[in-house]
């Protein structure tokens, strides 16, 4: 086919792109395609990525797929604008996703459940995505809620010696973020980490434990500087005093 006579597609044509997105990746699909033996299609690729070979759609079985060679090759002659809003870039769908690596209006963050390392998050999540898809990728993927914020987190009360991972995601007019806790034995790890922040956020965290009480300020940069300079993130160091198997209460707020 002579891909030059063929328009491109509108990226911002939600319709078209959930038509033929991938779930996985949620881009459009990448050729070569793998199709469940009910018809739901993914990038091989990124079917070859996953631990658990299921489709995401109906959830079956995917260790043995269909290729879909019609699809294939109409993929392959389609052209789509890049979808970073401020790059005017028009781009073959097979190329798409190099592109989206090298090209530098490219605000893509990783999936931040995964820069935590905990191995809770197993299989570790190695996902990278644009803040907007982000939103369904902690859904869909980690069942993750977004929550509306309104100042304050109040995690309540946590016994340390039972292993725990709180994990919320919050969105208010600036910010969009995950806060996680963690208590392992001795050990208790707070962390935010926005996803989309439009300004800089000033964090104050509360630890109580009884009367002991100890307060934590730190500063949240905007999310145009490197993602783990943005992370608010409390080791045992900070928080050591209270953990003793004891109950501690924290919360978390911002201004
Ligand atoms: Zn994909
Ligand atoms: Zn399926
Ligand atoms: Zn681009
Ligand atoms: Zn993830």
């Amino acid at each position: 086919m002579d891909t030059s006579r063929v328009n491109p597609i509108n990226n911002d044509n939600t319709e078209i792109h959930d038509i033929i997105s991938c779930k996985i990746c949620f881009e459009f699909l990448t050729p070569p395609v793998s199709q469940c033996l009910y018809g739901h299609i993914t990038c091989n690729d990124c079917l070859s990525k996953l631990t658990e070979k299921k489709c995401p759609v109906c959830r079956r079985d995917m260790s043995k797929t269909l290729p879909n060679l019609i699809l294939d090759s109409i993929l392959s002659s389609f052209q789509v604008k890049c979808k970073f809003q401020d790059c005017h870039e028009i781009i073959k769908i097979p190329n798409l996703k190099t592109h989206y690596k090298v090209c530098e209006f490219n605000y893509e963050i990783p999936c931040p459940l995964s820069i935590l390392g905990f191995s809770v998050f197993d299989p570790q999540c190695t996902h990278v995505y644009d803040a907007r898809t982000m939103k369904r990728h902690l859904k869909d993927i980690h069942n993750l809620n977004v929550l509306p914020f309104d100042g304050t987190i109040d995690w309540g009360k946590i016994r340390t010696r039972e292993e725990k991972v709180l994990t919320k995601v919050f969105n208010d007019n600036n910010m969009l973020f995950v806060a996680v806790l963690s208590c392992f034995d001795s050990n208790s790890e707070l962390a935010i980490i926005p996803i989309i922040c439009s300004k800089t956020i000033n964090v104050k965290v509360l630890i109580k434990e009884g009367s002991n009480f100890m307060k934590i300020r730190r500063k949240v940069e905007g999310l145009r500087s490197p993602l783990n300079s943005a992370i608010l993130r409390l080791s045992s160091s900070d928080i050591v005093t209270f953990c003793n198997g004891k109950r501690l209460s924290f919360s978390v707020s911002f201004s």
